[in-house]
């Protein structure tokens, strides 16, 4: 098991966060349609040239939009981070809310292969999709308990309300016993 140490729960805003690469909980038309919540922050706080290369990722990787589950990464442009990894979470009470773990894996994955060191996670799926704070925190701890490689050296969970920060904090709290 990954040792608690390198993960860190904060309360924040993740546009702000100091990270290798910061994730974007995006929509299936990345880029090219701009949504709400952590996807419009990201955005904004990116710039023109962020959307503008999303949109040519989206063409080249997944012309029809992403899937539930994948991970696009593109540069962080106006970001303080490295990079930016988009996934698409499942909406809570019409899709399998398992596939939420693809998300944080294939994440991962996309972050280790690019060299990052640090990544910074927003609660995926919690927002506009419906996922309740405990069900993700759940999913993400086992995602944490079974990630094996040691490339990534910190990992970073941000939250956006003090409620979802403290059901976090207790939940991860078990892995440090
Ligand atoms: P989804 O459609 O996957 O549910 P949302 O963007 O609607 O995505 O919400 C995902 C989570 O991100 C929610 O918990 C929301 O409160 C949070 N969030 C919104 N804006 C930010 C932000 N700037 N930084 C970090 N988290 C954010």
């Amino acid at each position: 098991m990954k040792s608690t140490k390198n993960i860190k729960i904060l309360l924040g805003d993740i546009t702000k966060i100091q990270a290798d690469a910061i994730v974007n909980a995006a929509g299936k038309g990345f880029g090219s349609i701009v949504g709400g919540g952590v996807d419009l922050a990201i955005f904004k706080a990116g710039g023109n040239e962020l959307r503008e290369e999303a949109k040519r990722e989206k063409e080249e990787k997944c012309p029809n939009g992403l899937q539930i589950g994948q991970a696009v990464i593109t540069k962080a442009h106006n970001l303080s981070c490295k990079y930016v990894i988009h996934t698409l979470g499942p909406r809570y009470y019409s899709e399998d809310i398992n596939k939420l773990k693809d998300c944080y894996v294939n994440s991962l994955k996309l972050a280790e292969e690019n060299d990052c060191k640090s990544i910074a996670f927003p609660a995926i799926s919690t927002g506009a999709y419906g996922c309740p704070i405990e069900k993700s925190a759940e999913i993400v701890k086992s995602v944490m308990q079974e990630y094996k490689s040691g490339k990534i050296e910190e990992f970073i969970f941000v939250l956006y309300s003090e409620k979802d920060y403290e059901v976090y904090k207790k939940v991860f709290k078990v892995l440090d016993k």
